[in-house]
């Protein structure tokens, strides 16, 4: 069984963390939150002090952080884990950033001694707490074999993306693609609705034409449809419009830094900010279907 060092302990960090301390590993754990520390001492990890201690004497330490910002500080620096590591660790972010951030902190542990990837989430707090995430992982063969094992413990699908940073790539692009898909969805519906066509035999017939997709099948924008969907509980996330906005703006970056137009991305993201303009950016994404309504 492994030794590993988790730090980040929140909505998502929390359950992976548990699935490994079930699936029989000694963890070390450390969060600026102490009640999130306290839930993961309770279900069996040991607490350590700082970030930096929970990377000493342990073969991984895992990551998952709000954003790039966190990830810098966490890494690199006198008190980042990079330094207070023993060589031939390996370190797994699996924090969505931007993918420069992602591929600095592997180059920073890479030539400290270290190994790296970049191994960010798609499925959920439901999917953290199932262990059924998908990830999607950037960096060598070497450091993707080694970690594979960890990750089973965690997720269901586990997808080699190619070198470093490629994980965020493949994560900024599936989640620009169920933005821009969510709101096109919404649109259909609203129109649908106003022209006198009931959202259920819309959803009967495109769910089986060319209009198919995954924001229409599995998390249908109307309530009716799709019994599980947020719709039917009040666009209670879920995932929210403020994380979805956070992946588009992440793929904006991305977009400019590949001088790529990505056109439908950049309006999916006004879109998602329009709702976080009005308050609404707790509702769960699919609520974009409110502000399509005239109703935020
Ligand atoms: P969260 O805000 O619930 O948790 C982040 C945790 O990091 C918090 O507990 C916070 O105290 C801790 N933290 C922040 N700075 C720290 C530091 N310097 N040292 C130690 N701990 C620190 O966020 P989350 O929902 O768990 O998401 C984590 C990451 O996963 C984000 O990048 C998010 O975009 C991504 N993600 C989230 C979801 C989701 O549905 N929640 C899905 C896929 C991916």
């Amino acid at each position: 069984m492994a030794k590993i060092g988790f730090v980040g302990l929140g909505n998502m960090g929390a359950p992976m963390a548990r699935n490994l301390v079930k699936a029989g590993h000694q963890l070390k754990v450390f969060d600026l939150s102490e009640t999130a520390v306290a839930g993961l001492v309770a279900a069996g990890a040991t607490q350590a002090a700082t970030a930096s201690d929970a990377a000493r004497g342990v073969e991984f330490v895992m990551t998952m952080l709000p954003a790039g910002e966190h990830v810098r500080a966490v890494y690199r620096g006198e008190g980042g884990l990079i330094a207070a590591a023993d060589k031939g660790t390996l370190f797994i972010d699996s924090s969505t950033i931007d993918v420069p951030s992602a591929r600095e902190a592997i180059a920073a542990a890479e030539a400290a001694g270290m190994q790296m990837i970049d191994a960010p989430v798609s499925g959920g707090v439901g999917g953290a707490e199932a262990g059924t995430l998908t990830f999607m992982v950037g960096g060598s063969d070497d450091a993707f074999g080694k970690a594979k094992p960890l990750l089973e413990k965690m997720g269901k699908n586990i997808f080699h993306a190619g070198a470093a940073g490629n994980g965020q790539v493949a994560k900024v692009c599936n989640n620009m693609i169920l933005g821009i898909s969510m709101i096109a969805v919404s649109e259909a519906f609203v129109l649908g609705e106003k022209l006198g066509l009931d959202a259920q035999t819309l959803f009967d017939i495109s769910s089986t034409a060319s209009g198919q997709c995954w924001s229409m099948t599995s998390y249908c924008p109307v309530p009716g449809p799709v019994p599980t969907s947020p719709a039917n509980r009040g666009y209670a996330p879920g995932f929210t419009a403020a994380m979805m906005l956070k992946d588009l703006r992440l793929a904006q970056d991305a977009s400019k830094t590949a001088r790529t137009p990505t056109p439908l991305g950049a309006q999916a993201a006004q879109l998602y900010a329009l709702m976080e303009a009005a308050g609404e950016e707790n509702l769960d994404f699919s609520g974009v279907i409110k502000l399509i309504r005239g109703e935020i």
